[in-house]
């Protein structure tokens, strides 16, 4: 069980936790989020539960503690997150439940009124001679059908009711699934909807056969840049990045912030020339201007990026094609920065 945190901040120990996992992030290098924050306050309460301990085990590694491990590991232990997507899942089931179930009365109501057309008809034809007898079953076989139409027509409104219920639900379900898919500091895809695009897109690619290049970005020193000029003007320029990458970013293409300073671009139905050309112009524009620093006005100079692009080969998994981006991108850090490579160009030299 994780410890219940809510208590926890209430209780006499509060001050001297939230100093705790504030300590733990910042020796880690993790951005102080709300989200990272919540995690690490159950990290420090208890590292003896699943999600202290997946969390530990990450420390141990030496592996960065990423947004998308964050988001990862929230919707696996946190239970609001958690919650969320059970919901969701309940929604829809419930969804097609109902229209089951109204498919299911509107049938009956179709064949209970066929059915009174036909006794109506029948009732019709009796002629005088019919016995008393028959003719007051036929009457009363009649109503007795008027009765269960008129039932199932309220029936069918109700159901009309809860589906409209069930809608105005879903779509609040779906904000917060929105939300919950969306960097709160760029308004980018965050790291789990790229993972969720990057796998929709390799398999449409895969129907297709088109091809699909990834790029990945990366903003050059900004670790420098953040320490001299502080963590709000980072988020700053980590903005104006995204702003630009979102330029080019629209469907159906992905722009997503895949960690701290590193972002990334889903290219569908784009070869590695095509993406290179829409990487560069990313690319110069970013390092086309000088920022200013809100607070004081001074200059802050100019931001540039790194970017590395592989074209996905073919049948080529996720995984692969994403080292492959990385590699690139690596490449352009090593080899001065500012600059795009393609994943072929380091094959070809290995
Ligand atoms: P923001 O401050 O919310 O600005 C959103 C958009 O409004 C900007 O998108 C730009 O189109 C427009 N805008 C805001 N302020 C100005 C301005 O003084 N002059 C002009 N011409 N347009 C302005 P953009 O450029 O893509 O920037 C996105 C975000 O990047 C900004 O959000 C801000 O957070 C950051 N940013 C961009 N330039 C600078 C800068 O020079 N200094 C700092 N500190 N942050 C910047």
């Amino acid at each position: 069980m994780a410890a219940d945190i809510e208590v926890l901040l209430r209780g006499p120990k509060a001050y001297g936790l939230a100093r705790r996992a504030m300590e733990a992030m910042e020796a880690h290098n993790v951005w102080p989020t709300p989200l990272n924050f919540e995690l690490w306050l159950h990290y420090v309460a208890d590292a003896d539960t699943p999600l202290g301990k997946a969390i530990a085990g990450t420390v141990d590694k030496g592996e960065a503690f990423t947004d998308g491990l964050g988001e990862a590991l929230a919707a696996q232990h946190l239970p609001s997150a958690k919650l969320n997507g059970e919901l969701l899942t309940a929604g829809d089931a419930l969804s097609k439940e109902l229209d089951t179930v109204s498919r299911a009365i509107e049938s009956a109501r179709e064949s209970s009124e066929a059915y009174g057309e036909q006794l109506a008809t029948a009732s019709q034809s009796l002629g005088s001679s019919t016995p008393p007898a028959v003719k007051a079953m036929v009457d009363s076989l009649t109503s007795a059908t008027q009765r269960v139409q008129r039932e199932n027509q309220a029936l069918e409104d109700r159901l009309a009711d809860t589906t409209a219920e069930v809608t105005r639900l879903r779509k609040h379900l779906e904000a917060v699934r929105r939300e919950a898919m969306t960097d709160g500091l760029t308004n980018l895809a965050n790291r789990k909807a790229f993972d969720e695009a990057l796998d929709r897109a390799l398999q449409a690619a895969d129907v297709s056969g088109e091809p699909l290049t990834l790029a990945v970005l990366d903003i050059d020193h900004f670790k420098v840049f953040n320490d001299t000029w502080g963590h709000q003007t980072g988020d700053q320029v980590i903005r104006y990045v995204a702003g630009v990458i979102a330029r080019s970013g629209a469907e159906p293409r992905t722009a997503a912030r895949y960690g701290g300073e590193e972002f990334a671009l889903i290219l569908p139905g784009e070869d590695v020339s095509a993406a290179l050309a829409i990487l560069e112009s990313v690319r110069e524009e970013v390092g086309s201007r000088m920022l200013k620093r809100r607070s004081t006005n001074q200059d802050l100079g100019m931001v540039t990026v790194s970017v590395g692009l592989a074209e996905r080969l073919p049948g080529e998994p996720q995984g692969s094609l994403i080292e492959r981006a990385d590699a690139a991108l690596y490449a352009s850090k090593r080899s001065g920065r500012n600059r795009t490579t393609r994943a072929e160009m380091i094959s070809a030299a290995a």
